[in-house]
This record gives structure tokens, sequence and C-alpha cells, in this order.
């Protein structure tokens, strides 16, 4: 599934800043707006 707006690449080294997707629970940065998996609102 392709989410316009959203990179998975080069994403900038964030350790242990991670949460998981509201939606489908994948294990997404802290700060992602929205689920890069799902494309999901967070
Ligand atoms: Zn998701």
């Amino acid at each position: 599934m392709y989410i316009d707006g959203i990179s998975l690449e080069a994403a900038p080294a964030a350790p242990s800043a991670r949460k998981f997707c509201i939606a489908c629970g994948a294990s997404i940065p802290s700060d992602a707006t929205f689920c890069p998996i799902c494309g999901k609102l967070q």
C-alpha cells in the first residue's frame, strides 16, 4: 500500500522513539503522523 506524502526512506536516527499504530499495531516512529503501514492518522 502506497501513501502519498510518506517516505519510509532516510528515516532520521531515532533510536527507541517508537510507538504502535492505533489501527494495525505496527511499530512506527513516535513522531509519525500517519502509520506508514496502513496510513491511519495517529
Ligand atoms: Zn497502521
